[in-house]
């Protein structure tokens, strides 16, 4: 049996179109899936036609989280109560190309060693300023995360319950899930697509999520931002000895009341510095915080099988 999780955030201009593709994509290769569809706190009528379609259909299921957590949050969801010996992770946007699903799972059946098949996008069709965001983002986390094909990765993957029980495994609350995936091991290999454009409505994953999102990544698999931090403040102390050195000097030589511009701008410079800092310090802060408050990840208001 095979488990399709995908989240739901007020996707009711797509829901009809996701339901009907993901049943013919994956009907094509097996009888025996179960789609969880997870309604991520949706507003508009997102959870409605969710339950319409699973009336009609059992293997359709629904799991209704109590407030929007994020869609990390809600593949977690989705996760935890999948029962399929496989496990597919899709967004629901129909961004991703459903035929995928079946070379994926193909691929990962094909060769009984491997436990995931994740999919590589070629390339993709978001705007500039997001598509440049992206770029930025994958390359620093290929370098983190140390794996050559690990930018343009996202959630759209097959892998096995093993898989999906080490996922679960991990209890941070600060979570990016591709990052999870490679983090675990297991042996990884990957397709080639290219990603389309939304099917309908707007992303519901704006900058400023996007934003954080990336934030959670390079901060939950790096020490990368505080070693920044660290050698810079190295650099700075050096410079500044250098800089005493050469006030020292220059005081010796009678040669000292210039330079009130190199002043300030060292002034500008450290003072920006430590308040940079300071908030590299306050985002680990913030992590420990949230991880010692250990609240739940989501909470499941309803299910609907
Ligand atoms: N999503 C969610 N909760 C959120 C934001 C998004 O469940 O708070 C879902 C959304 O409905 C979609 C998937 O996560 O199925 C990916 O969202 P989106 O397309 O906005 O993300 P992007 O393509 O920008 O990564
Ligand atoms: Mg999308």
């Amino acid at each position: 049996m095979i488990s399709i999780v995908i989240p739901i955030y007020n996707e009711e201009l797509l829901i009809e179109e996701l339901i009907k593709r993901t049943f013919n994509a994956v009907s094509k290769f097996t009888s025996e899936f179960e789609i969880i569809l997870v309604d991520d706190g949706s507003q508009d009528n997102s959870l409605v036609k969710l339950i319409q379609h699973n009336r009609l259909e059992k293997r359709i299921k629904i799991v209704q989280l109590s407030r929007n957590y994020g869609h990390q949050a809600a593949y977690t969801a989705g996760l935890s109560i999948a029962v399929g010996e496989h496990i597919v992770m899709m967004d629901g946007d129909l961004q991703d190309p459903l035929e995928l699903i079946e070379e994926m799972y193909n691929k990962l059946k094909e060769n009984n060693t491997l436990d995931i098949v994740y999919a590589k996008r070629k390339t993709k069709k978001e705007r500039i300023s997001r598509g440049i965001m992206m770029l930025i983002f994958h390359k620093i986390f290929k370098k983190i995360i140390k794996i050559e094909s690990a930018d343009d990765v996202g959630n759209f993957s097959v892998f096995t319950k093993e898989v999906k029980d080490a996922i679960l495994l991990y209890s941070e609350k600060t979570r990016y899930l591709p990052g999870i995936r490679f983090h675990i091991g297991f042996s990884q290999d990957f397709i080639l697509f290219d990603r389309d454009e939304r099917f309908a409505g707007k992303a519901k994953m704006n900058v400023s999520k996007l934003f954080s999102l990336a934030l959670d990544a390079i901060f939950s698999f790096s020490n990368f931002p505080i070693r920044f931090m660290l050698v810079l403040g190295v650099f700075g102390v050096t410079i500044s000895f250098l800089g005493f050195l050469y006030v020292f000097v220059s005081k010796i030589l009678g040669i000292a009341p210039f330079g009130w511009s190199s002043n300030l701008f060292f002034l500008f410079l450290f003072n920006s510095l430590q308040i940079t800092f300071l908030g590299i310090l306050g985002e680990y802060i913030y992590r420990i915080y949230k991880e010692v408050q250990n609240r739940p990840l989501f909470i499941i208001k309803n299910m609907i099988r």
